[in-house]
C-alpha cells in the first residue's frame, strides 16, 4: 500500500542548464521519426525498502550510471509503458488516458514482483515531464509526444529474487509516424514462435515480452512482412496480437471481433477505446477466440471484410495481407478498409480535441 508521503512526493525540479538549440530542435521537430530523439528533461523516482518511493527528480535527459551488477541487467525486471501527449488545435496540450497506464503499470509491476507506484504520483510524473518539455511537440501533421514510463531493478546484486531497489523513469521522444513506409496497409507473417504461455507474462508489458518477440520480428521483416502475428502457445491455433498490437476482425455484417483477453494477450488501451467507440457506432463487439484456419477461411469467402492492429504507437493500422508457412490469404481489397478508417478518425478526433471527448479519456495539462 501506498503511504500518503508516496502519494504525495514532492518533485524536485532541476532545468536542463544547456538545453538543446531551438534550431536543431525545431529541425528534429519537423520530422522526428519514432523513438530516435529524446528531449531535455527526464524524471527519475527511487525505491527501496526503506524508504520507499523516494528522491522524485525532474532534471536534464542524461545517461545512468549502471553498477555491472545491476539486477535488471542479468534477470530482466522491468516493465515500461507507452503513451501519448498531444498539441492541439486550440494549442492546449493534452493527455490520453494517462491513468489507465498508470492501473496496466502496477498491473505489470506486480506480476514482475516489482513495487506499485502510486496512481497518481505516475500521473504527475508524466504531466511534468509534458510541461517541462512543451516545445517538443513535433510541428509536423499527426505528430505528438511520446512517452515512456518505465521501472527496473537496479539493486547491485546476482542472486534470484526480487530487487530491493528500483528506480522509475519517464522519457519523451517527439514522433512521427510510426510505421515508416507509411504502407496504406501492412502485410504479416504468421510466426512458428510464440509470444506467450498460458500464465506467463503475457498481459504484462515487460521488456522480456519483446526481447522473444524480436526473433520472429526479425524473421517476418527478412520474408518481406511488415509485422509478425503470435498464436496461442498451447493448442497454435488462436490469434493472440502482433508483437506490439492487438487485433480486430470486420465481419461482412458489421460486427467485430477481438481475442479474448486471456492472459496471454497484452490489455490494450487502443483496443479498449475501440471496441468503446464500434459499441456507440451501434456495432457488435465480440470478444472471443479465433483460429487461424477460421481467419483464412473467412478471408477467403468474403465474410471477413477488414482486419486491423491497433496500439497507441501507430494508432490503428490496416491488415491487407496475411502469410504463413502453409498459407496466404488477402483480406477485402488488400487496402485499407472503411471501417478501420472510420474508427481510427474517430478515435484521433478526440485525442487531438476536434471531436467532443464524451468517455472523458482527455486530460488537459493546465
Ligand atoms: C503496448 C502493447 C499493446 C498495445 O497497447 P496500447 O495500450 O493500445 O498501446 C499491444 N500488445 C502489446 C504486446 C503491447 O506491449
Amino acid at each position: 500500500m501506498a503511504t500518503v508521503a508516496e502519494k504525495t512526493l514532492q518533485f524536485t525540479h532541476t532545468p536542463h542548464p544547456s538545453p538543446m538549440p531551438a534550431e536543431q530542435r525545431a529541425q528534429i521537430l519537423s520530422d522526428p521519426g519514432f523513438g530516435t530523439s529524446f528531449s531535455d528533461h527526464m524524471v527519475m523516482i527511487e525505491w527501496d525498502e526503506e524508504r520507499g518511493w523516494h528522491d522524485a527528480t525532474i532534471g536534464p535527459y542524461r545517461p545512468l550510471q549502471i553498477d555491472p551488477a545491476c539486477a535488471v541487467l542479468h534477470y530482466a525486471q522491468e516493465i515500461f509503458e507507452g503513451l501519448k501527449a498531444y498539441r492541439r488545435a486550440d494549442g492546449e496540450i493534452a493527455l490520453f488516458r494517462p491513468e489507465a497506464n498508470a492501473a496496466r503499470f502496477n498491473a505489470s509491476a506486480r506480476r514482475l514482483a516489482m513495487p506499485e507506484l502510486p496512481e497518481e504520483v505516475f500521473v504527475e510524473s508524466v504531466r511534468r515531464l509534458v510541461s517541462a518539455d512543451r516545445d517538443w511537440f513535433p510541428t509536423l501533421e499527426g505528430g505528438s509526444l511520446y512517452l515512456r514510463p518505465f521501472m527496473f531493478a537496479s539493486e547491485k546484486f546476482l542472486g534470484v529474487r526480487p530487487s530491493k531497489q528500483y528506480k522509475y523513469l519517464v522519457i519523451a521522444s517527439p514522433a512521427g509516424n510510426y510505421f515508416k513506409s507509411g504502407a496504406p496497409a501492412v502485410s504479416i507473417w504468421v510466426s512458428q514462435y510464440t509470444r506467450a504461455a498460458p500464465s506467463g507474462t503475457g498481459a504484462a508489458k515487460c521488456g522480456g515480452n519483446y526481447a522473444a518477440s524480436l526473433v520472429p520480428q526479425a524473421e517476418a521483416i527478412a520474408r518481406g512482412h511488415d509485422q509478425v502475428v503470435f498464436l496461442d502457445a498451447e493448442e497454435r491455433k488462436w490469434v493472440e496480437e502482433l508483437g506490439g498490437m492487438n487485433v480486430y476482425f470486420v465481419f461482412d455484417d458489421g460486427t467485430l471481433l477481438t481475442p479474448t483477453l486471456t492472459g496471454t494477450i497484452l490489455p490494450g488501451i487502443t483496443r479498449d477505446c475501440l471496441m468503446t467507440l464500434a459499441r456507440d457506432e451501434g456495432l457488435s463487439v465480440r470478444e472471443e477466440r479465433y483460429s487461424i484456419e477460421q481467419w483464412r477461411e473467412d478471408a477467403n469467402s468474403g465474410r471477413l471484410v477488414e482486419c486491423f492492429a491497433c496500439g497507441t504507437a501507430a494508432v490503428v493500422t490496416p491488415v491487407g495481407r496475411v502469410e504463413g508457412p502453409d498459407l496466404s490469404f488477402t483480406i477485402g481489397s488488400g487496402g485499407p478498409g472503411q471501417l478501420t478508417g472510420k474508427l481510427k478518425e474517430r478515435l484521433v478526433a478526440i485525442q487531438r480535441g476536434t471531436a467532443p471527448d464524451p468517455y472523458g479519456w482527455v486530460t488537459k495539462l493546465d
